[in-house]
Parts: C-alpha cells; structure tokens; sequence
C-alpha cells in the first residue's frame, strides 16, 4: 500500500457538514460526485496529500444509511492507496482477510474501489483504490 489516500466520514446533513469542514480547514470542497450504486453522495476536501471524504446516504437502504442508524456520526472508512488493486486483492485474500467485494467497484473520485469486512480489520472499515488511469 502507498499511503493513506482519504479518510471517510459519515454524515447526517452533507451541506452542513460541508459547511462546518470548510471552517475548519479554510477551504472549500473541490469535488462533490454522487455515487448511485453505492447510495450515498460524497464531498471531497484536499488537504496537502490526503483527502477528506464527506459521505451522506441517498436512501435508506445506502450503507452509510446502515452506519449511521447503529453509530453517531464520524470516522467510517480509511482508504489506502494501491498501485494494483487486483495484485493486492489477491494477496489480502491469501493474507486471510475478508473482502466485501472482490471485484473492485467504481467509487467516487475516479477511482476503482475494494472495502475489506471491518470483521478481518479489527473493526476498521478498510477501503484499497487505485486511480483510474485516464
Ligand atoms: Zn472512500
């Protein structure tokens, strides 16, 4: 894995939550990208190397709708980047870890997309994604 490419984080009011980001980081998001397979709307901060991920449910069946009837608010997901996501499924699934989809996924900010079960991670929703290259 190359580095951590953006933490997620779940939230109830997406504009809101835009808003209160953009105080605290003094900037504001570049990109904001609705993602209908995965029923949720994301708003991108960038902050030097990493990123921010706001993430807000389009419906009641969007997984980040899921999160946030069990939990508050808050941190969901950490995303690392990798240079071959389809190598590094390969070798997380022989490494034993549970993959909640093994094929990668297109996810928000062109990029394709893997997330391990938080049951192999010790609760941590880890996601692997790789740029698509253009
Ligand atoms: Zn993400």
């Amino acid at each position: 894995m190359k580095k951590i490419e953006h933490i997620g984080i779940a939230v109830k009011n997406l504009e809101q939550s835009e808003l209160l980001f953009s105080r605290l980081f003094n900037i504001l998001p570049y990109k904001k990208e609705k993602v209908e397979s995965e029923g949720v709307i994301t708003s991108f901060f960038e902050i030097g190397e990493n990123k921010i991920e706001l993430l807000s449910a389009t419906d009641e069946n969007s997984p980040i709708a899921k999160f946030l009837s069990k939990n508050k608010e808050g941190i969901h997901h950490i995303a690392f980047e990798v240079k071959d996501i389809h190598k590094e499924i390969e070798r997380l699934k022989s490494e034993g870890f549970e993959l909640i989809n093994e094929i990668p996924k297109k996810g928000a900010d062109n990029k394709l997309v893997c997330f391990l079960h938080p049951r192999s991670t010790n609760g941590v929703l880890v996601e692997i994604c790789q740029e698509i290259s253009k």
